[in-house]
């Protein structure tokens, strides 16, 4: 299940530049700036995971209303929406994280290539290798070295591997840290910048090899330059990896995503590629939104 993971090639290291960010005004000024956001012109990608009537509940309060929203194959999407419309719970959903809250539970299908992550006997376990995470605050484990953040998903795991010191350099460079840290590999992962312990969190979810990684407000605790940083990062991953992304920063949504979802009071008002959602919304409720008028 959940196969090829050989198929998929790794990302190489990230050398990228930093997009120009001279704070544009809205999201749309993003878009036009961009030149309509990332691989524009990209033939639209099959989707890698597919939501289908999903519900979600803390005890018999329901936090997601029956959403079915595709989760395309290498691009970025991003899931957007004022704050308490669900969007933590949305991802949460995507990698069996929800149920981990007592009283919590779901209804409905979430597809990973095809099969219910929720269908009976399949491994939570297994399904969080495969669709890994990323949390708002970076959570290096403080009594581990930067080169065991980076192993602590396999130790966890119980994988072995042939050549550790292999899959921590290539897992670092994907991270684009690896310049930073190769002479610091036995330091604590707690000694570095709050930016870098992100990067390490984001090396510590590649190298499980992953095929889809979901980030909920990554950039939230970094300052600006630490969250261009990632920014980029995330831009180059997404060329390799499925991502879907959680911000309430839409210039953040505009810069790094292919494709957007705009959630409100747990429901899915609006789907598009990010340049149509932030240049020709169809809904109402999303043009407000993206003009500023609540929320
Ligand atoms: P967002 O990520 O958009 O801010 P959340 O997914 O965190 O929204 O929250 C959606 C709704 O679920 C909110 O009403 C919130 O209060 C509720 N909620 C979130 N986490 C819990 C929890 N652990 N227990 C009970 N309710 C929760």
């Amino acid at each position: 299940m959940f196969v090829n993971v050989a198929a998929r090639s790794g990302v190489e290291a990230v050398t990228s530049k930093p997009a120009n960010r001279e704070q544009p005004a809205t999201a749309a000024d993003v878009v036009a700036e961009t030149d309509g956001g990332p691989d524009a012109d990209a033939a639209e990608a099959p989707a890698k995971m597919t939501t289908v009537g999903l519900r979600a509940y803390y005890g018999k309060s329901e936090a997601i209303k029956g959403i079915d929203l595709p989760v395309r194959d290498k691009r970025v999407t991003a899931i957007i929406g004022p704050s308490g419309c669900g969007k933590s719970t949305f991802i949460r959903c995507l990698n069996r994280m929800h149920e981990v809250v007592p009283g919590a539970h779901v209804e409905g299908k979430v597809l990973l290539e095809g099969e219910d992550i929720y269908a009976a006997g399949v491994d939570p376990v297994r399904v969080r290798r495969y669709v890994g995470m990323v949390f708002q605050k970076p959570n290096p484990f403080p009594t581990m070295s930067i080169a065991g953040n980076v192993l602590a998903g396999l130790r966890l795991n119980r994988i072995k591997l042939d050549n550790p010191s292999e899959r921590i350099e290539k897992a670092l460079r994907q991270a684009a840290l690896w310049d930073e840290v190769k002479d610091i590999l036995d330091r604590a992962g707690t000694s570095l910048s709050g930016g870098q312990q992100q990067r390490l969190c984001i090396a510590r979810t590649l190298a499980m090899e992953p095929e889809v990684i979901l980030m909920d407000e990554p950039c939230s605790a970094l300052d600006p330059i630490a969250t261009a940083r990632i920014e980029d990062l995330i831009h180059e991953l997404g060329a390799s990896y499925t991502i879907a992304i959680v911000t309430h920063n839409m210039q953040q949504a505009a810069r790094v995503s292919h494709y957007t979802a705009f959630l409100y009071m747990g429901e899915l008002v609006e789907y598009n590629e990010t340049d149509t959602l932030f240049t020709q919304p169809s809904e109402t409720r999303t043009e407000e939104y993206i003009t500023g008028r609540f929320g």
